[in-house]
């Protein structure tokens, strides 16, 4: 079943031909603030209403609470200091699963509650995987498929940290500043995971590519542009980041004016101006090594943005001209504020619209790319190539000088990193609890 799908005026995703709405889920697109929780977004996922049974659970995926888990899945040393792979299923005590409504949606849980947090998990799992699989044309397979049909998604509230690993995806959430934060309510860290599946499914596991330093940067990278498309499915995080920049990102993102754009913690992230000769004399930590890829994507959604806002007509090209002044002289900045202020008020649906199809027009250029890409020396670099062809393919290569410029403004290619002058720690979202499998212990 190839999914098609389309955003309606409404912001739902509508699947398949007849435009089928799916089944309803209320998530948050950031992690609420628990003393005073806005309301969660509604959203449609694939699976026909009355087709996800309790948990919430399908044939791809199934979830659950477990009472009194010992510890996270991964590796642990038993007492004996023997190491022991501990892995799903988790066949033990567990909160009553999240039951559909009779309708066979599951958006009537109150937020403070367990069946509510387990419907938050399934469901921004399944809406960043129906996102991405509308990308890639076809279904993503799980890279543990040899072991697991299913995805275990499990709540764990006293871990401090989010995994998907071999058959699971387990959340927790961390103490800061005397308040409770809870990942399995981040929809940003979930999709981020999955993010990590669909590159082992795609690219294959780290132990096959520990000798490309970059494969661990291109890992978080991708990782994170999984999780900032699929964020921008949101009615919410579009109108905010619209909104708070009138559509006038490049000015935000040459001034670095980051944390103005958005509130959603995707976007700061994405929207940073690292260059590859930062990490010449090595690296610690591959979610830094990502930033110089990950800010290259988000300038090429930017171009694209700006290039459809000029084919609707929604700008004149004075403004591009005077974007490319910019670049030396800040001074422009408030002029072409000004200008963005004036064209958006004109048509902030038409504004909206050349947005989507930027998103998704990165969406399936990543995903075309990422299956040609797997097959070669696994770098930042080579990625850009791989992303120009499927651009080649996909539009006689329109979007060739965007995709090379904004690589080229990264230094992809002309610097490489320098070696891993730390080991990974649990920080690491390679080499560890994620990524072992019962093979490496055999
Ligand atoms: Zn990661």
């Amino acid at each position: 079943m190839t999914l098609e799908f389309t955003d309606t005026p409404s912001g739902m995703l509508e699947f398949g031909a007849e435009g089928r709405l799916g089944t309803r889920f209320r998530l948050y697109p950031q992690t609420p603030d628990l003393d005073d929780p806005e309301e969660p977004e509604t959203v449609y996922v694939s699976s026909p209403a009355g087709t996800i049974s309790e948990g919430p659970a399908d044939d791809r995926m199934y979830t659950v609470f477990p009472i009194d888990k010992p510890t996270h899945y991964g590796l642990h040393d038993e007492s004996n200091g023997e190491p022991v792979l501990f892995l799903p299923p988790w066949n033990n005590d567990i909160f009553i699963p999240a039951q559909p409504g009779a309708d066979g949606h599951f958006d009537h849980f109150e937020p403070d509650t367990p069946e509510f947090f387990m419907a938050h998990m399934f469901g921004a799992t399944r809406f960043t995987l129906d996102i991405w699989e509308g990308y890639f044309g076809r279904q993503i397979d799980w890279h543990f498929r040899d072991d697991y049909d299913r995805l275990e998604i499990s709540i764990i509230p006293k871990v401090d940290n989010a995994f998907l690993g071999w058959g699971f995806l387990e959340a927790g959430g961390m103490e800061s500043e005397g308040k409770y934060s809870p990942f399995f309510l981040n929809f940003d860290i979930i999709a981020h995971e999955v993010g990590h599946a669909i590159v082992y499914s795609e690219i294959g596991m780290p132990s096959a590519h520990d000798e490309e330093p970059e494969y661990f940067g291109f890992q978080e990278s991708m990782a994170d542009v999984v999780a900032l498309l699929a964020s921008l499915h949101f009615e919410s995080v579009m109108t905010s980041l619209l909104n708070n920049t009138s559509g006038n990102l490049y000015t935000y993102n040459k001034l670095s004016r980051f944390a103005e754009m958005s509130d959603n913690n995707q976007i700061r992230l994405a929207a940073n101006d690292r260059v590859m000769s930062e990490f010449v004399d090595g690296w610690d930590d591959e979610h830094k090594l990502a930033q110089p890829l990950t800010g290259a994507m988000f300038d090429i959604l930017v171009d694209l943005f700006h290039e459809h806002l000029l084919e609707l007509g929604l700008i004149p090209p004075e403004m591009e001209e005077m974007s490319d002044r910019l670049e030396g002289d800040p001074a422009y900045s408030s002029i072409l504020q000004d200008d963005f202020d004036k064209f958006y008020a004109l048509n902030p649906e038409g504004f909206k619209r050349a947005m989507e199809t930027a998103r998704d027009q990165l969406g399936t250029l990543v995903a075309d790319a990422i299956p040609m890409f797997g097959r070669r020396q696994i770098s930042f670099a080579e990625f850009g190539k791989a992303l120009e062809e499927a651009d080649q393919e996909l539009t006689g290569g329109q979007n060739y000088k965007i995709i090379h410029r904004n690589f080229l403004i990264r230094e992809i290619g002309r610097f490489d990193p320098g070696p891993r002058l730390k080991k990974p720690d649990k920080h690491s979202h390679s080499l560890t609890d994620r990524t072992i499998s019962p093979r490496d212990l055999e």
